[in-house]
């Protein structure tokens, strides 16, 4: 991969990791309103669902974000984990932490 290209993929996959870690603490900072004097409300076990969900997938994006931008140093960012073949320039820009080529990842098991 070209240096150009590459300095801008880690800023964009940087820039991405800051966003989805501030979503996560402001995730976070709303539990404490789960304490106040309405906790087993069932709209409020719902709501805490739902959170931990949203919380799970930007934890999980968070994760994928790490591993691409140590696959960035490591040479391999843009091959797909499964087969090896390059990911794509098209789907990189639309999924910078894509862990699969689009063969692969449209065949899940
Ligand atoms: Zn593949």
């Amino acid at each position: 991969m070209v240096d150009a290209v590459s300095s801008a993929v880690r800023a964009h996959l940087e820039g991405e990791r800051d966003r989805v870690r501030g979503q996560l603490r402001e995730l976070h900072a709303d539990d404490d309103s789960f304490d106040e004097g309405f906790a087993d409300t069932s709209q409020v076990t719902a709501e805490r669902g739902e959170i931990e969900a949203l919380s799970a997938s930007l934890t999980e994006t968070l994760h994928d974000l790490d591993d691409a931008l140590v696959k960035l140093d490591a040479g391999t960012y843009g091959e797909c984990e499964r087969c090896g073949a390059e990911i794509g320039d098209a789907r990189l820009e639309a999924m910078p932490a894509a862990r699969l080529c689009i063969a692969c990842a449209s065949n899940k098991r």
